[in-house]
């Protein structure tokens, strides 16, 4: 099956925050009051019950113009995705369409999908069980793929007023991005499309106007060291040396031992705090 690319032109979005809304009640997600944070933008970060975040952005141009920018984010479907190589119970897995999705029937909720995302935009969910017991699961944008099996697009995209976004064909949308970027490039020198080649290209491309900082993205995201090492060596040796089950609960405290993002601060070009 052909692959698929959210593709969102920041430059054409007006800070509606009409994709937040359709995200929120097409996947029937909690509303989450927030503290007023000094600005108009609602949430700080992407949650496990907010997927999608309009952020806005004051940013001084190189000739000293206020501009205000905004970005619809959500997760990037990276096609080399961290969280799908760290996940022990195989929950993050692509789809046909290409994107990345949590299988919550296997999802153990250890979070080292969190710990290694690069661009945080997956978190665990709290629920209780009918004993009250609480237990935890990831939860992270869909790419709306039940719409996708049906024959529709993304309830983000459908909803977009001002055509910001778009979803089609991998080579139609990068087709897109290209032509847009000649279009817009006069006016903003610093525009790019940002397709990451350190996670081998994402599922949610961008035009963005500046570079990529100032929207608050990690400027060259990767794979976490931790993460290959992990899923290309650790695992597979353990598990010829050891078995399936004992390789899990070995798995438990290597993975801690590996994937403490707050005692490895996030690799470098990986890091980034999402807003
Ligand atoms: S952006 Fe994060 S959660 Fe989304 S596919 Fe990439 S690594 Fe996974
Ligand atoms: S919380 Fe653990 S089991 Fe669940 S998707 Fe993330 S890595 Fe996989
Ligand atoms: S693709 Fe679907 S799940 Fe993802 S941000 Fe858009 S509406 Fe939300």
């Amino acid at each position: 099956m052909a692959e698929y690319i959210k593709y969102v032109d920041v430059t054409k979005c007006d800070g509606c925050r009409a994709c937040m809304v359709a995200c929120k009640n097409w996947n029937d997600l909690p509303a989450e009051p927030e503290e007023f944070q000094g600005s108009v933008q609602s949430h700080a970060n992407v949650t496990a019950n907010t997927w999608n975040v309009l952020s806005f952005i004051e940013h001084e141009d190189s000739k000293g113009n206020l501009d205000y920018l905004f970005r619809h984010s959500s997760c990037f479907h990276c096609t080399d995705a961290a969280c799908v190589k760290v996940c022990p119970e195989e929950a993050m897995h692509y789809t046909d369409f290409g994107s990345v999705n949590v299988d919550s029937d296997k999802c153990v909720g250890c979070g080292y999908c969190v710990q290694n995302c690069p661009f945080d935009v997956v978190q665990l969910a709290t629920y209780k069980d009918k004993n009250g017991k609480e237990y935890k699961k990831a939860q992270k944008c869909t790419m709306c793929v039940d719409r996708l099996e049906e024959g529709m697009q993304p309830a983000c995209v459908t909803t977009c007023h001002t055509d910001a976004m778009e979803f089609g064909t991998q080579e139609e949308m990068l087709k897109k991005a290209k032509k847009r970027l000649s279009e817009i490039k006069d006016k903003y020198p610093n525009a790019m499309i940002y397709n990451p080649e350190g996670v081998g290209g994402t599922h949610t491309i961008y035009v963005l106007a500046e570079k990529p900082s100032v929207y608050g993205l990690p400027e060259k995201p990767k794979v976490p060291t931790s993460a290959v090492v992990w899923k290309d060596y650790a695992q597979p040796i353990g598990k010829m040396m050891l078995g399936a089950t004992s390789m899990a609960l070995v798995g438990a405290f290597v993975s801690n031992k590996l994937f403490n993002k707050e005692g490895k601060g996030h690799e470098e070009d990986g890091g980034g705090s999402h807003e």
